[in-house]
């Protein structure tokens, strides 16, 4: 069993851009993130403090945005508009989950797809979808990413995703099949998850229900990516997969922390320096 270390890969993703970042510097570029952050949700306000800092560590200039719970989405929507204007930002990110009474899609629909660093716009879903450049979503880019890196086959392979969200479990699927993969989504509808995990050559897994994935539908070799995060009664992070018994079956498992979290980080600063890199042709 390998573990995939996506903490040492993203530490050699971020190294890669703190150099571009400094070239971009000699031509009068600094990438910069604008993040809205709306609430005072405690996760949410860690995801946005590891995404600052990974900025810092980088080179990237990024400014928080943070809103009252009781925001209304007007002011947000005009917060959105002015950073779509602004030449100094070329992503924009809006932490989710956002209150019940803002409607997300019209919040996400509001970001220009060209600074759209989350790939949650309509516009780069669709894309991905058609499987043409665009901006991909920073946790389903960092599985791929990962895998490619230890060379993992794609093409051909069995590939089970299961948690179906518009953020994780559908563009991952959406990505395998770009590479030819043949893909099984699964959901709290699917019925028998077993009869499915038990094929599959590569089980992904995005849902948030800690020890859902167990020894015993778990195919025997599987290469086994856990996205899931959970917080532990006793302060621990587990992902979903109960990875003391199921990684001495894999042949490539990634651990959670130290796995997916870190590549999604380094995922989503490389869509901003990205985006920073076609910012002359833009303005
Ligand atoms: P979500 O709640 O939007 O979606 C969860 C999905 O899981 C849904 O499709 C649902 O149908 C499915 N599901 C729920 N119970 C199930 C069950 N018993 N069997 C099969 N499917 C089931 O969540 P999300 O935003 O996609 O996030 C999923 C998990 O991934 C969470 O733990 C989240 O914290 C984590 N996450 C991690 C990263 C990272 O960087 N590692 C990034 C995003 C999300």
């Amino acid at each position: 069993m390998q573990i995939l270390d996506g903490k040492a890969l993203a530490q050699n993703i971020e190294n890669k851009i703190q150099k571009e970042v400094e070239i971009l510097n000699k031509q009068g570029i600094t990438p910069g993130l604008a993040v809205i952050l709306v609430g005072g949700d405690p996760a949410s306000q860690s995801y946005v403090n590891m995404k600052a800092k990974a900025c810092k560590r980088t080179g990237i200039y990024s400014i928080t945005h943070e809103m009252p719970e009781n925001i209304q989405q007007e002011s947000l929507l005009q917060t959105i508009a002015m950073l779509n204007q602004n030449p100094n930002i070329d992503g924009i990110l809006v932490q989710l989950p956002l209150p019940k009474h803002i409607d997300t899609t019209a919040v996400l629909e509001a970001i220009a797809p060209h600074k759209d660093v989350d790939g949650f716009h309509p516009f780069n879903m669709g894309r991905i979808l058609a499987n043409l450049d665009g901006f991909i979503p920073a946790t389903p880019m960092g599985v791929i990413t990962l895998l490619k890196h230890y060379h993992i086959t794609l093409q051909g392979k069995n590939v089970v995703v299961v948690g179906a969200s518009n953020i994780v479990g559908k563009p991952l699927g959406a990505l395998f099949l770009n590479e030819n993969a043949t893909i099984t989504l699964c959901h709290i509808y699917t019925q028998d998850l077993a009869k499915f995990t038990k094929e599959a050559d590569i089980l992904c897994v995005a849902v948030g229900k800690p020890n859902l994935i167990t020894k015993d539908i778990v195919k025997e070799n599987a290469v086994v990516v856990d996205i899931g995060i959970s917080k532990l009664e006793d302060g621990r992070i587990v992902g979903d997969v109960d990875y003391p018994n199921v990684s001495p079956k894999c042949s490539f498992i990634t651990p959670v922390p130290g796995g997916v979290g870190p590549m999604t980080i380094a995922s989503l600063l490389q869509n901003t320096l990205k985006a920073a890199k076609l910012r002359p042709s833009k303005h």
